[in-house]
């Protein structure tokens, strides 16, 4: 797919190279400075001695000539030495001189103007930082125009344009999302023939609001919405907004839609719109002043244009919650349009646009390998295909076939391979606590099957045990999750039956079942507490926005109770299933010693085909 953004990257680089170049001038020159101005001054040479000792010296007729420079005195003695003095600041050599009764006459004293030497110090004081600061701004500007804008464009937007001439997105390049599409499809006929619609009177929305999970293809729905309709597309990052410079975020919003405004009929992109939306007089920092001023000059400029603009803002975000009511109210982006991950059919029809212009081995089935990706995003699913293509690469194959496949969608959910030392015994923990998990998964009916168990380390986890879901699921049910939790203890259990100790391993297992007990109490009603709603702690003591329904402390005191009683349960009966079943926890665990990986095949040769409720 072609990429949008511009990699911005590049001359950044370049301008820190250049900045440091020009820094390592500017600090041979301040060396020269201080070098050369040091021998200027003359540096008193010679013994240090008191200044009562020069003064008994001259007494003695033994100085020919004094030379004053500020406070320091060179003492030149008729016998060719020399000695170095210091007087006190605001002290005359002559006063002293006469206090100690010796007449100044009897000694040549010389004094050095340092006024002019002064003000050579003053003015590269003065004229240095400027300089500096010239060239600083110089290679900004410089910067600005490398990247296609003039100089001064703070307040210019930084949208970028897609113009008719660009790569164009088509709907056809969007799989799945069907409704979706109808929906935009509107939008398209709008911007391709605003006069029909306007002669019937129908109210055009100004702002369509994408909302959706990471990669389930927003942004690219947007630019297919500006394929479709043959109009320039006017895409910025709700992040590239937030300058330092408070105020620049709004100007660039007003350039933005002005720009647009010229180009009608056209489109205005916001991408991450959550990142300048995000609900007012909220957050840690108890409001951001630039983000707020952006946020309303958008509110401005959407309520400043009429239909006859024939501009329309399409935002996309991952957060809907997060968004100031203004933002979606009549008038803005009063029309939402929501993207789910996809479904078994929408993956296989993602799969198969992704698959275009790579070979495949005739083994490879689109059908198993939408069936294996539940839970992928579209993003997902064309990262794995390429990533597939990658591997095949590298291990010179003329075709992808299934083993590239596999191994892509795992490095995908789970992190690359780490191959790395291990000691036998980390080995032999892995294998148990892996086992464990299997095991325990197996024997709950409704736990999926196992799919693969590994104890190769990818990513932060030590070895893995897949139970990817078998069909999409749009509810989960309290028995299911229990039956979760208690797979998810499997490994901690195993390790404290096998070796009467547990390791640091399971943290992110026991973080994964503690939250999904957590949500059974406190948002599903599945606990003793009955259906109730319990927002967490307040943090900080700032409102997290919803007023009123801070809970008391005895709500909370019985929410962890039965948190803990869910827990506590749940690994009672992990532990219960693994005593049962240990003859076939050994087995395993010594298989997965000698192979590192099982395929589920491999695994229910050991215990057996899973049987389901
Ligand atoms: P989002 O903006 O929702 O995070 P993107 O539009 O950036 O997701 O999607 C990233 C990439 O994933 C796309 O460029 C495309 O290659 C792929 N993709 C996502 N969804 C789809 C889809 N429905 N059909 C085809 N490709 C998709
Ligand atoms: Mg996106
Ligand atoms: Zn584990």
């Amino acid at each position: 797919m072609v990429n949008a953004k511009r990699p911005l990257k590049l001359p950044k680089n370049k301008f820190l190279a250049t900045f440091k170049g020009i820094a390592v001038y500017i600090l041979i020159a301040l060396t020269a400075l201080v070098f050369f101005s040091g021998l200027a001054s003359g540096v008193p040479t010679g013994d240090e001695i008191p200044l009562s000792q020069v003064v008994n010296d001259i007494k003695d007729g033994k100085v020919e000539k004094l030379e004053l420079e500020g406070n320091k005195v060179k003492v030149d003695y008729k016998d060719k030495k020399i000695a170095s003095s210091r007087k006190e600041e605001g002290e005359s050599i002559y006063q002293v001189l006469k206090n100690s009764d010796v007449d100044p006459k009897v000694v040549s004293i010389e004094v050095k103007d340092l006024s002019l030497q002064n003000a050579w110090v003053s003015i590269l004081g003065t004229v240095l930082p400027i300089v500096i600061m010239v060239v600083f701004f110089m290679l900004i500007f410089r910067q600005a125009k490398d990247a296609g804008q003039g100089i001064f464009s703070f307040g210019q937007s930084r949208a970028r344009l897609f113009t008719k001439d660009s790569p164009q997105v088509k709907f056809a390049d969007v799989a799945g999302v069907d409704e979706v599409k109808r929906e935009l499809s509107e939008v398209v006929e709008f911007l391709k023939t605003p006069d029909k619609f306007k002669a019937l009177g129908a109210r055009i929305p100004k702002g369509v609001l994408l909302v959706g999970p990471a990669g389930v293809g927003k942004t690219l729905l947007a630019r297919a919405v500006a394929g479709e309709a043959n109009v320039p597309f006017f895409s910025i990052a709700g992040s590239e907004f937030m300058e330092i410079l408070v105020g620049v975020g709004a100007a660039r919003v007003r350039d933005m839609f002005a720009t647009a405004k010229k180009n009608a009929p056209s489109i205005i992109f916001i991408d991450e719109i959550e990142s300048i939306g995000r609900m007012r007089g909220m957050g840690i920092s108890g409001g951001h002043d630039e983000r707020e001023q952006t946020l309303n000059q958008i509110l401005v400029e959407m309520d400043g244009f009429t239909p006859n603009d024939h501009v329309i803002v399409i935002g996309a975000t991952n957060r809907p919650d997060l968004l100031d009511s203004a933002l979606v109210r009549p008038g803005r982006f009063d029309r939402r349009v929501v993207l789910n991950l996809p479904d078994l059919e929408e993956r296989k029809a993602i799969i198969q646009i992704h698959m275009k212009g790579k070979p495949f081995t005739k083994d490879v089935s689109i059908e198993k390998l939408a069936r294996r990706t539940v839970g992928f995003s579209g993003a997902d699913l064309a990262n794995m295909l390429n990533e597939a293509a990658i591997l095949a690469a590298r291990e010179g194959k003329s075709a992808i076939d299934n083993k590239d496949l596999e191994e892509a969608a795992t490095k995908e959910k789970l992190g690359p391979q780490r191959k790395r030392m291990q000691s036998e015994r980390d080995r032999n923990l892995s294998a148990y606590h892996e086992a464990g998990h299997a095991i325990v998964g197996h024997f709950l009916k409704q736990v999926d099957p196992v799919h693969r168990i590994s104890i190769i380390s990818r990513g932060i986890s030590g070895g893995h045990t897949l139970f990817p879901p078998t069909e999409d699921r749009s509810n989960e049910t309290k028995s299911r999750l229990l039956e979760q939790i208690t797979a998810a203890l499997g490994g901690h259990a195993a390790e404290e039956l096998i070796f009467k100790d547990v390791s640091t391993g399971a943290a992110s297992d026991i973080e994964v079942a503690t939250s999904i007990a957590k949500q059974m109490v406190t948002q599903y009603g599945m606990s003793a507490l009955g259906p109730i709603n319990i927002s967490p702690r307040a943090m900080f003591g700032m409102w997290r926005g919803d007023e009123g329904s801070e809970s008391s402390d005895e709500l909370q005191a019985a929410v962890d109770r039965e948190v803990k009683k869910i827990l506590d349960n749940a690994y009672k009966e992990a532990l219960a299933l693994i005593r049962k079943h240990r003859a076939k926890l050994d087995e395993v665990a010594k298989a997965l010693l000698e192979k590192e990986t099982l395929e589920s095949e491999e695994f229910e040769k050991i215990v057996g085909k899973k049987v389901t409720v």
